[in-house]
């Protein structure tokens, strides 16, 4: 395996508020190799945004280390290098709020070409060109405004605004969420043609587990700040573990009777999420878990490698482990 581009080794965050400590990352691990996606879903207060600003330097963590190509990059974005902000870029759901409405396309694709990419002025009307080519928008939106376009035209600009400085890891913040269907497929084969082309890694938060279908190699569902189950895409569909994920399966819609036959029968959760102030003791998911035993309540499980790439934070999958 070749070195991990990204690697989070027992990441921590917690903000202090009103209403007490919100632990809203708590021992989160995994890593990314190069050209290789990663889902990381979650509902709503999962912590994944919290993730993925941590990542970005946008938050500082409360514990744990952050690596890229095993380099430390545990500090605030305003200490990283610059060579290193120029690695790792983001792209956020709402394309209309990080788009500067006054600037035209090509003034917003300019700028991190002149701060990052050292284009030189005679050759910055093509590099823009070429951009929007990757981006797949005509030429002529060179000139347009933020204002005129559609959502999806927008979350692309905002993509080739990430992809100017020719980063080797894009995060991915929900960047199809606020769009129709027809607009996030496009989006999501765009994704995994430049992928191909420019050889990226996508780390890829979500709340909509069924997107990560056509576009993950490996998924991560976290749940109330931890990791719950992280396995190969294929695996994780056909074959989850977690009394959570095997929940969040059952109620995918599917196209085809193979995929129907393939699902976990149908898993209604019991109660709310409970407030990331007052975490259940044990296992976080026990309230809500139609499988739990006596000690969920009392005992935190562990991760553990039960085959090869696949991991699962619960008591009773424990005993598949092949770790012995
Ligand atoms: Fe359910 Fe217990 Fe597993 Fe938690 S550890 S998911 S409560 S069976």
């Amino acid at each position: 395996m070749s070195e991990p581009l990204l690697e989070v080794r027992d990441l921590q965050k917690f903000f202090l508020t009103s209403r007490g400590t919100v632990k809203a990352a708590q021992g989160v691990s995994f890593a990314l190799s190069p050209q290789e996606t990663l889902g990381l879903v979650g509902e709503s207060g999962s912590g994944k945004s919290t993730v993925a600003y941590t990542i970005m330097g946008m938050y500082s963590p409360t514990g744990g280390q952050i690596l890229f190509r095993g380099q430390d990059i545990t500090m605030s974005h305003t200490k990283r290098p610059l060579s290193l902000k120029k690695e790792l870029q983001i792209v956020f759901q709402d394309p209309g709020s990080s788009l500067n409405p006054r600037r035209s396309v090509e003034k917003i694709l300019e700028l991190p070409l002149r701060i990052h990419g050292k284009v030189r002025a005679q050759e910055m009307s093509q590099a823009v060109g070429e951009l929007l080519e990757m981006v797949e928008l005509p030429p002529d939106y060179a000139l347009k405004y933020p204002r005129v376009l559609g959502g999806g035209e927008k979350q692309m600009v905002a993509i080739a605004r990430a992809l100017a400085v020719r980063p080797s890891l894009l995060v991915l913040d929900e960047p199809t969420s606020a769009l129709d269907v027809s607009v996030q497929a496009k989006i999501i084969n765009m994704l995994i043609r430049i992928q191909k082309e420019r050889g990226l890694g996508y780390l890829f938060i979500t709340h909509d587990l069924s997107l990560m279908r056509n576009i993950a190699h490996r998924v991560a569902i976290m749940y109330l700040g931890q990791i719950m189950e992280l396995a190969p895409a294929q695996v994780f569909f056909e074959q989850p573990l977690h009394p959570y994920t095997r929940m969040l399966v059952s109620s995918i819609p599917v196209v085809s009777q193979e995929e129907e036959k393939l699902k976990p029968t149908k898993i209604i959760p019991k109660g709310e999420i409970p407030s990331p102030v007052n975490l259940p003791s044990g296992c976080v998911f026990h309230p809500r878990c139609g499988e739990r035993i006596e000690e969920c309540s009392h005992e935190e499980p562990e991760m553990q490698e039960v085959e090869p790439g696949h991991w699962v934070k619960c008591h009773l999958r424990a005993s598949l482990s092949t770790k012995g």
